[in-house]
This record gives C-alpha cells, sequence and structure tokens, in this order.
C-alpha cells in the first residue's frame, strides 16, 4: 500500500473511534431500522496552515512559471469538484447560510465528513453515493456489470445515461474538453518559462495528455525529468473517490518547488546502505541481500494543493507514478511534502507533547528530528531481506496481507538505526541523538492516535508496547507523562530490529499474526491517555491558505 493511502486510511480510522466516544452513552439502534445520523459540522478540527517557501533562488521567468501552474492546478480542482459532487457544486456553496457549515463543505468538497467515514453533516443530503458522481446516482453494480459497454472501466471516463436511459462511456477529455484546453494552455506557456529542458519537454506531454486522456508517455518521460527546481504533478490519478468500483481517476494537482538542499542530503545517506546493511543487528543470513537504492527520493515545498490532493486529510508524503508499466521499467518516485510535514509537526505534533511528554524531556521535540525520522524511514524501506532464507519466496508473498504493516514497521525502526549509526559516524553534524528518540515517540502517538483497527494501527500498536514493554518509553504515573530512557532506547531498537527482520526473513506469517494479536493493541491505561488528547482538541489534519499572494508573487 502507498504511504499515501496509509495515511489516508488512518485518516478514517479516527473517526471509528470518535464514533465509538460519541455514541457509547446511546443505546444503539436496531439493526433493521438505522437512520443514517447526521453529524455536526466541525471545521475546527482542520489546522490553518500557510503554504510558502523561499523563492528568493528563483527567477522572474520562475515565479510567473509557478504562478500559470497554480491557474492550471486551479482547473483541477473544479474539475474534482464536479467528478466528486456535481456540475452545480458552485450555486449549491453559495446557498448554505450558515458560515461553519459552508466552510466545512468546501473543506470536505461536499457535505459528508471525510475524516468522519463520510457522514452527513447537513440535513436532507442522505449518505454519500459510493460512486460519487463517476456514475448515474441511480445505477447499480449489477447493471454496470451486466452492461456491454466497452471501456468500462476505465480510468478516465465517467459513466453516463444516453436520451435512451442506457449507460454510456463518456471520457473525460470529451465531458472536460474547454476545461482541459485550458489547463493544457496554460501549460505550454509555463514551458516556454522553463529553465530546465526537460521539464519543459514534460509540461507539453501532460498538456497532450490532458486533452487525450493518454498519460503513460508523460508518467515514464517524467521520471528522467531531474534538473528542475519546480515541479507539478496534475491530470487525473488517484482512484479512491471511486468507492464504488476503484476503477475511475480524479483530478488534483500539486505545485511543488524542490528542496536541494534536503535532496542532496539524501542522496549522499543512500551512499551509505551497503554499509548500514552489513552492520544489520541480525545473523548473516538475513542481511545478504544487495540494499536497494533505486527509488528517487527527494524533499520539496508544496505551494499549492488542488482537488483531490485537498479533500478531507492532507498527504505528506506521495509515491508515483501509479502506472504499473511505468514502474515495473522505471520505478517511482518519492517525493517528500517538507512544508506540509512542518504544519503537522506545528499543529498537531508539538500539542500532542504539550499533553503527554514529561518536561523535561520537551526541549527535544524537534522538527528537524520529525522531518528526518519521516526521510530516513522511506530510505530503511532500501534495508533488510526482500526475499525467505529458505528459498520458498519472496516475504511479501509469504506474509501476505500483513507485509505491509511488517514492511512500514521494518522502515520506522531501521530508519532510526540509520539515525543511531550516521550520527555514531559523525555524518549528522551537530545534533543531539535524544531529539531523534523523543520525537520518534512523540510521532508514535500521533500515529496510534488513528486507532488500532488498521494493519497499520496494530503496527504502530506493536512498536508502543515494545518500547514499553522494553523499559525504553516510561510512564509516569503521577503525571501521565511519557519520557525515553535513553539506556534502554538502544537495546530496544536492536532488538525490535533483529526480531521484524527475523520475521521477514523466515517469512513467518503465523509469528507476524501472534505479536500483532498479543501486543498490537491498546491498553486502558494508554486509551485514558489517548482520551486526553481528544479532551484538549488537538486538530486532526490541516487546512491550507495558498496561492499567488501567500507566495507574495504576481
Ligand atoms: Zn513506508
Amino acid at each position: 500500500m502507498s504511504f499515501r493511502n496509509f495515511l489516508r486510511q488512518s485518516g478514517a480510522a479516527i473517526s471509528i473511534c470518535l464514533f465509538v466516544v460519541a455514541c457509547g452513552k446511546e443505546p444503539a439502534p436496531e439493526p433493521e431500522f438505522q437512520p443514517l445520523q447526521v453529524v455536526e459540522p466541525r471545521p475546527e478540527i482542520y489546522a490553518d496552515f500557510t503554504l510558502t517557501s523561499d523563492l528568493s533562488e528563483l527567477s522572474e521567468n520562475q515565479k510567473k512559471m509557478i504562478g500559470l501552474l497554480i491557474d492550471a492546478a486551479q482547473i483541477m480542482d473544479d474539475l474534482y469538484w464536479r467528478q466528486t459532487y456535481g456540475d452545480d457544486y458552485e450555486s449549491w456553496l453559495e446557498s448554505i447560510a450558515d458560515a461553519d457549515t459552508r466552510r466545512f463543505a468546501e473543506l470536505n468538497y461536499g457535505p459528508w465528513d471525510r475524516l468522519d467515514g463520510d457522514k452527513p453533516f447537513m440535513q436532507g443530503v442522505g449518505a454519500k453515493p459510493p460512486g460519487a458522481n463517476f456514475y448515474p446516482k441511480d445505477m447499480s453494480k449489477e447493471e454496470f456489470e451486466q452492461a456491454y459497454l466497452p471501456g468500462k472501466k476505465g480510468l478516465y471516463s465517467f459513466i453516463r445515461r444516453n436520451s435512451e436511459g442506457a449507460l454510456t462511456v463518456v471520457p473525460y477529455s470529451v465531458a472536460f474538453a474547454d476545461e482541459l484546453k485550458a489547463a493544457a494552455d496554460l501549460l505550454r506557456a509555463a514551458a516556454k518559462l522553463a529553465e530546465s529542458t526537460d521539464f519543459a519537454s514534460y509540461l507539453k506531454l501532460r498538456a497532450a495528455a490532458l486533452i487525450s486522456d493518454e498519460y503513460q508517455v508523460s508518467d515514464m518521460f517524467w521520471m528522467d525529468v531531474r534538473d528542475n527546481d519546480i515541479d507539478v504533478v496534475i491530470g487525473p490519478i488517484e482512484t479512491y473517490e471511486d468507492a464504488l468500483f476503484g476503477y475511475r481517476a480524479s483530478y488534483e494537482a500539486y505545485v511543488l518547488v524542490k528542496d536541494l538542499e534536503w535532496s542532496n542530503r539524501l542522496s549522499r545517506f543512500a551512499d551509505f546502505l551497503p554499509a548500514l546493511q552489513e552492520g544489520l543487528p541480525v545473523a548473516d543470513e538475513y542481511k545478504w541481500e544487495t540494499p536497494g537504492a533505486d527509488s528517487d527520493l527527494n524533499a520539496y515545498d508544496v505551494v499549492y494543493y488542488a482537488g483531490a490532493s485537498n479533500a478531507g486529510g492532507k498527504t505528506i508524503a506521495i509515491n508515483l507514478p501509479n502506472d504499473e508499466a511505468v514502474q515495473l521499467s522505471r520505478g517511482t518516485r518519492r517525493l517528500q511534502l517538507k512544508n506540509a510535514m512542518r504544519a503537522k509537526f506545528d499543529k498537531i505534533v508539538e500539542p500532542i507533547a504539550d499533553v503527554l511528554i514529561d518536561e523535561s524531556q520537551r526541549k527535544h521535540i524537534t522538527f528537524d528530528a520529525f522531518f528526518a525520522n519521516t526521510m530516513f524511514h522511506e530510505v530503511a524501506h532500501g534495508l533488510g531481506i526482500k526475499n525467505t532464507i529458505d528459498g520458498r519466496g519472496t516475504v511479501q508473498d509469504m506474509l501476505l496481507e500483513v507485509s505491509s504493516s511488517v514492511e512500514e514497521g521494518k522502515a520506522d525502526i531501521l530508519g532510526l538505526y540509520m539515525i543511531t549509526e550516521l550520527h555514531k559516524a559523525g555524518e549528522l553534524g551537530d545534533v543531539d541523538l535524544r531529539d531523534y528518540y523523543v520525537t520518534f515517540m512523540t510521532s508514535v502517538f500521533r500515529s496510534i492516535r488513528f486507532g488500532a483497527s488498521s494493519a497499520h494501527g496494530k503496527a504502530n500498536m506493536v512498536r508502543f508496547n515494545f518500547f514499553l514493554d522494553s523499559g525504553a518509553f516510561v510512564r509516569d504515573a503521577e503525571s501521565g507523562r511519557y519520557h525515553v530512557d535513553f539506556q534502554q532506547m538502544e537495546t530496544a531498537m536492536t532488538n525490535l530490529s533483529r526480531l521484524l527482520l527475523t520475521l521477514q526473513g523466515d517469512g513467518d506469517y503465523a509469528g507476524v499474526v501472534k505479536l500483532t494479536e498479543s501486543r498490537g493493541i491498546i491498553e486502558p491505561e494508554l486509551q485514558g491517555d489517548l482520551d486526553r488528547l481528544t479532551d484538549a482538541n488537538i486538530p486532526v489534519d490541516i487546512t491550507f491558505q495558498q496561492g499567488v499572494a501567500e507566495l507574495g508573487i504576481n
């Protein structure tokens, strides 16, 4: 599962907790009669954050180009509204008298709360159609499945009814011909201002893709564009919004400014992977493989989110393209969105620390450590073992549906191992290792707030309980606050690394399930601590003030 998908799932899991808490006092409704619950609009769960970046090194042309890319992104926003809600969304928004309700409708791109299981927050709107506006509202799954309709499973089309009422396929390039032509013209105008000729070529290919619904060539070419300071992800990309079948892609855009300093540091750290692989705290047969450093990892500031990427919970890392043919031949790019991470750190991680972390260690919670932990998590995916040691097959094939949670858990713990080793080697400069450990612990609270219902939630719980049992995380009974025992931390880290690498190398499905069932649980004491976060009204996610005015360009 992509990191992004994981973040979305985590977001969905929060709602389950809130639901249980909110409904705990009331008797459950009869199963045969379940009126649709209408919830309150709650715009306050999204903390405001202004998207900016240091543009001082950019030329006037590049700044102008950013403006054009934002204009194109705004077209994607319009198209996404029409995919998810309908063509009449603007007049509908204007008709909402209550300011909070209208704001919440804008944040959710419709009247359903995306971080509370899509429950309606307005009377009379009913349940969210699982097919959003991709399909006719009166179409059943059976009707779709039985229809003879070439291309009906396409990524880039609507299903509509013709004048006789029969189902028909309408390509996006036809339904949105005028808007897509306008967006393509903006990308071509931006290409004229680009300083990287490769990036200019990419923009022209992407313009052609928008008006033809043929994206593969531009996706393939994008993998080769390396020397650009500005980047843009634009088009119909993810299919989560089509909850009916998962076939149809939603329009979205990210306008990005590359963080050259961090990107260079990341590529330098990748060079250490072979030595780090050799030093893994596990028997030789579990670390004989050559670590992979093939994925392209860079840091960016996002200056504009539009469409699907701006709806509900916000992603802080992108892994693209999705096209499997491109992935097989070229791999993927991992884009780390630094200022969006900053937003989550300032608005969520720090407030959590204020409630749950011991005063004496509060100073060790830093953005640099938060960012580095996230980055090294990505690099650490390259360490360890991809095939079982007895030659039965890949770890993924042996561990099936629990494989991604073990892999994510491994990346988290080996990321910390990498930091520890690089720090010992003097590669991280003048930083305090304790910052990484305390910030790591605080981030675990942020993650387990999403509940233990998802596979990733369980992996986070296993990690938390492992550190607690090992005495590396310590809870003070009187204050209810936590601190890291630095003596125990390294031992716990080594033991957990060894455990996860061994489970992977053995392809030990039963072992993973046993670990998850015994330790992937939220104990009552911790639940009480998490409830304190809810009581403190700590935001659940973020929303952005964004645009050329925020960037100081025109
Ligand atoms: Zn990961």
